[in-house]
């Protein structure tokens, strides 16, 4: 495939990949590293949906986000792409620290978490070599997980009780974390991991980004809240359900 340059835009899927006469949001407009809208395009969607057209900038412009947004809204791509932009444009530059984990996407369970791996995968397609993911959710031999964190990765997969495990060993390093990602927050809260959310907020260094998604947010707004913006910064609230 042919390399995207910065002035290059990808190839419109037929004719809703551009800026219609409607003004309706398109992926090339979202001010993403060309890498990530060439695998974007290798995708084939034809507009970005509305999760993903209000909440890419708002991220990309490093504001902290609570969106709910109804099942199958495109919500992982979401978070994701601002992410992989922000890494790559931090990895891209001089003085770039050497290997650090600077995104923790938490998700309620391993399944979740192999599917958000997946699509970190796909989206990472033509920038690989330049950002490393690790899911480490996964039952396996404590070596392998020590194996897998122990360059620290820059964006780490787990469900909050993994991610603690290896918080408390300090294995998994959060020193110089930027993003932290809960995706289906609502299940997180009542899977009861509040606790392990608590000991993983208290460990975050200062002015890391927070993005939460959910399908349904009720009462777990107010625990959300008081848990990661207890020192009075507020969210932007993105309500699309
Ligand atoms: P949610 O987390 O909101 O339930 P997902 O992020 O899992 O939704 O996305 C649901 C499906 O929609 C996935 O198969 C994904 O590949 C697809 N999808 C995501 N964004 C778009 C888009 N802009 N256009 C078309 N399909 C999309
Ligand atoms: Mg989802």
């Amino acid at each position: 495939k042919r390399k995207l340059n910065e002035n290059d835009v990808p190839e419109a899927v037929g004719d809703k990949g551009v800026k219609g006469a409607s003004g309706k949001a398109t992926f090339t407009s979202l001010d993403l590293d060309s890498r990530l809208l060439q695998a974007i395009t290798g995708e084939k969607f034809a507009a970005p949906t509305p999760v993903q057209a209000k909440g890419i900038p708002l991220a990309l412009s490093g504001k902290d986000v609570l969106a709910r947004a109804k099942t199958g809204s495109g919500k992982t791509l979401a978070y994701i792409l601002p992410i992989l932009d922000a890494i790559l444009k931090r990895n891209a530059s001089a003085n770039k620290q050497a290997k650090q984990t600077t995104a923790l996407i938490l998700v309620p369970t391993k399944e979740l978490a192999a599917q958000v791996t997946a699509t970190l995968q796909t989206f990472t397609a033509f920038s690989a070599q330049d950002v490393r993911f690790e899911n480490i959710s996964r039952k396996e031999d404590a070596a392998v997980t020590r194996s897998r964190l122990a360059e620290s990765p820059d964006v780490v997969v787990a469900t909050p009780g993994r991610a603690t495990q290896w918080l408390n060993q300090d294995v998994l390093q959060l020193g110089e974390l930027k993003h932290l990602v809960i995706d289906e927050a609502d299940l997180v809260l009542n899977y009861g991991y509040e606790e392990d959310l608590q000991g993983i907020a208290a460990a975050l260094p200062s002015g890391v980004q927070k993005i939460m998604m959910s399908a349904t947010l009720r009462t777990e707004v107010d625990t959300l809240t008081a848990l990661f913006f207890s020192d009075g910064a507020k969210p932007t609230i993105l309500d699309l359900s």
